[in-house]
């Protein structure tokens, strides 16, 4: 199957879309990016894109804060997405990149005086994180950027190598994931997901403060969980001691959707298996992506 990019203003094949070796983002890591993902109902015969909107309303927010000049709309930007995923074709789950970079062809680090594009692609994608078996984690020992760094708010690209600094380095020593400590000392998120934990029946997860991706999952899960379970999310600071002695511990984004934790630095959590309240969002979470919830259908963009 032939597969598109939008790329220089126009959709192409995405073998065809090369970029300079002097370009500025390759050079720096001067771009900020979204992971959008389709997910394909068979019921229905269609995808569905899911908080379409929402992603490129965070993008834009990553372009002010790199001081990358959009020119495109939160509207068009929707519009191109879907131009490029009804061009490939798909009848299955896909993840989408749409990526703000400095094009400038320049060496020189700065951030103003250059120009400014936005290109996109998309690649099938199944599970990121294992959905089932509970995963094994480790407290990184690679201190998370923080706001005065690289700041996390924005999906900035060269901010990865940190996360995977802090990947690597858990999955040579045998873990599946890593949680990074903010710069106090607390639980920020993983290194593409965040993170919550149930005690006592209530969910919590850092606060926005605390060095994260402001997540559109952790969104979706916090209103889910309140609206659907009735359960409330506390937003607060989370002491690496307090990750040891948690009922259940999930980890969330679009790429690891909702994962189950069942290990943190070799101490068992909960039962050691997937805990009731995950197992309940994650089964209505991946209702709710496939547009079989009807309330949350706005959620959801068909492309056809
Ligand atoms: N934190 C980081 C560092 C991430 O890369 C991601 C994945 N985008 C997330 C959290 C989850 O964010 P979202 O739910 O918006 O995909």
């Amino acid at each position: 199957m032939n597969r598109y990019a939008f790329f220089q203003g126009n959709i192409i094949p995405m073998q065809d879309a090369k970029l300079s070796i002097t370009t500025h983002a390759f050079l720096y890591g001067t771009a900020c990016f979204e992971g959008i993902r389709a997910y394909w109902n068979d019921d229905d015969q269609q995808m569905y894109l899911f908080r379409m909107k929402e992603h490129y309303q965070r993008i834009l927010n990553s372009c002010k804060i790199l001081k990358i000049k959009p020119r495109y709309t939160v509207e068009e930007l929707c519009q191109i997405t879907l131009d490029v995923v009804a061009k490939s074709q798909d009848r299955q789950d896909i993840y989408i990149r749409p990526i703000f970079y400095k094009s400038s062809e320049f060496v020189g680090v700065k951030l103003d005086g250059l120009d400014d594009d936005f290109l996109l692609f998309s690649v099938p994608f199944g599970a990121y994180l294992d959905l089932a078996k509970g995963l094994k984690v480790r407290v990184s020992s690679w201190r998370h950027v923080e706001d005065n760094m690289i700041p996390m708010r924005a999906k900035i690209n060269g901010a990865y190598v940190n996360a995977a600094l802090a990947k690597s380095e858990a999955q040579v020593d045998g873990y599946d994931e890593a949680i990074f400590l903010d710069s106090s000392g607390h639980v920020s998120e993983g290194s593409a997901e965040n993170i919550f934990l149930v005690r006592n029946g209530k969910l919590i997860t850092p606060p926005v403060t605390g060095d994260i991706l402001e997540g559109i999952t952790r969104n979706t899960i916090i209103d889910l969980a309140r609206e659907e379970l009735g359960i409330a999310t506390v937003e607060r600071e989370i002491d690496r001691t307090e990750l040891y002695v948690v009922d259940e511990a999930f980890f969330v984004g679009t790429g690891a959707q909702v994962s189950p934790i069942s290990e943190i630095d070799r101490r068992m959590i909960g039962t050691g298996h997937m805990g009731p309240i995950c197992s309940e969002i994650q089964k209505l979470y991946f209702d709710v992506v496939k547009n079989k919830v009807k309330k949350y259908s706005h959620w959801c963009t068909p492309v056809r």
